[in-house]
């Protein structure tokens, strides 16, 4: 069997080398013509995506790559601190949920597939498929097509194909925020190695971090309407946290400040798959940045999806299982994701009530045992 799959992400090469230790082969097309660099944005490698990784035998690079980052610590947006909780569940093994350049662990997967000679190519971006009966054929942007007994969308949210597969699959959902991630050699004073301080903001919410090398990594997240994009998002950033006690718009004020991007997450999409074509990862299940999940989820599907190729006698009856397996828990993580975010992007009543229950919540999840169910999951091929 040969399996076309279209995304060079994070889910399409953990995918390629997933069917590869199955006796699958497999070929990548991406639509950029060189990887994405979008230095400064980073994001979080659950417990759960780290053990999916070890499968593949891809975790120590990611791990050696990235931060650990065991713990968080909250804060309202006047200073008062509101609780500490784990940043997820260790694994057996001790191994804690990691932070990581979003363009290392994209490169780090990337060259694990071309280590494996998997082909990877450039500057192909799915446009449209015909599925013969027999086989599929891929068609892309630049006139050429490729055809294979399978196609595997890892697209993203924006992914062309789950449009393709049903043509009123659902639309991607903003969040109501924008998201911005940066580096500085400014030092935060609050900060110390292994642990996130989040600042639920009068008007924002900002997370920090120290790295290993001294300097501070953070993200922002800004309610804003969507598409209402300024000259210059550096000074709107630093004014919406001008009111809050904290090291939040002096970070901010430090560092460079790259475009703000909107945060969508998936509401249920029907469809999964049709005939020789499956979505998977982002493609078929986005959940917003906050529960740090999204990249996880894309590795565990991966393991699942090539097990489910193998196991079954068909690829029909391979999607329909895979499909069965996982989406219970992806849409699971999506809607307590959604949950999060809507608390970041609260108006001034819901914050005062926020702020007030907050230290009760944190303290009876501090040990994050009631995720169990998130960072205690594990796949196997
Ligand atoms: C601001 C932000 C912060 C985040 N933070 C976290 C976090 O802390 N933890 C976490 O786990 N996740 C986080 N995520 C989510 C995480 O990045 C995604 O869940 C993950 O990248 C999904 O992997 P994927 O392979 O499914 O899709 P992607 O990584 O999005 O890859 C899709 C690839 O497909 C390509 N493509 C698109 N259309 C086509 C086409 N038609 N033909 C060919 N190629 C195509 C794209 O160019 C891209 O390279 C965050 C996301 C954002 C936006």
């Amino acid at each position: 069997m040969k399996a076309l799959i279209t995304g060079c992400g994070i889910g399409g090469p953990a995918t390629a080398m997933a069917l590869r230790e199955v006796g699958i082969d497999a070929e990548i097309f991406e639509a950029y013509a060189t990887q994405a660099d979008d230095v400064g944005s980073f994001l979080n490698i659950a417990s759960n995506g780290l053990s999916a990784l070890r499968i593949l035998g891809a975790h120590k690079q990611v791990m050696a790559a990235g931060i650990p980052t065991p713990r968080m610590v909250m804060w309202s947006g006047s200073g008062k601190l509101l609780g500490e909780v784990a940043n997820g569940l260790a694994l057996d093994d001790g191994t804690v949920s990691h932070t990581i350049l979003r363009s290392d662990l994209y490169r780090i997967v990337r060259d694990e597939a071309l280590s494996r000679n998997i082909s990877i190519q450039y500057g192909k971006r799915l446009i449209s498929y015909e599925d013969t009966g027999t086989q599929v054929r891929a068609h892309f942007d630049d006139g050429t097509q490729a055809t294979g007994d399978i196609l595997i969308s890892a697209e993203g949210v924006h992914s062309t194909t789950r449009t393709l597969l049903a043509a009123n699959a659902p639309k991607p959902h903003y969040t109501g925020l924008y998201s911005f991630g940066g580096i500085t050699k400014y030092p935060s004073q609050t900060a110390t190695p292994g642990t996130y301080h989040m600042i639920f903001g009068k008007h924002a919410f900002f997370g920090h971090a120290t790295a290993p090398t001294g300097e501070t990594w953070w993200f922002a997240n800004l309610p804003r309407a969507e598409g209402d994009i300024p000259r210059d998002w550096k000074p709107l950033l630093v004014d919406a946290f001008k009111d809050d006690n904290g090291i939040a718009a002096d970070l901010i004020s430090h560092s460079h400040v790259a475009a703000g991007l909107p945060v969508h997450d998936l509401p249920p999409v029907p469809t999964w798959h049709k005939g020789r074509v499956t979505l998977m990862g982002d493609a078929a299940h986005a959940t917003s940045p906050s529960a740090g999940q999204g990249a996880s989820l894309a590795a565990e599907d991966a393991i699942v999806l090539a097990r489910c190729l193998r196991d079954e006698p068909d690829h029909t009856r391979a999607f329909a299982r895979f499909e069965q397996e996982r989406r219970q828990r992806v849409e699971r993580v999506v809607s307590y994701s959604r949950r999060i975010s809507n608390s970041k992007a609260a108006g001034p009543v819901g914050r005062v009530f926020r702020d007030l229950m907050m230290p009760f919540f944190l303290k009876k999840t501090a040990s994050q045992e009631s995720l169990s169910w998130m960072y205690r999951h594990r796949v196997d091929l």
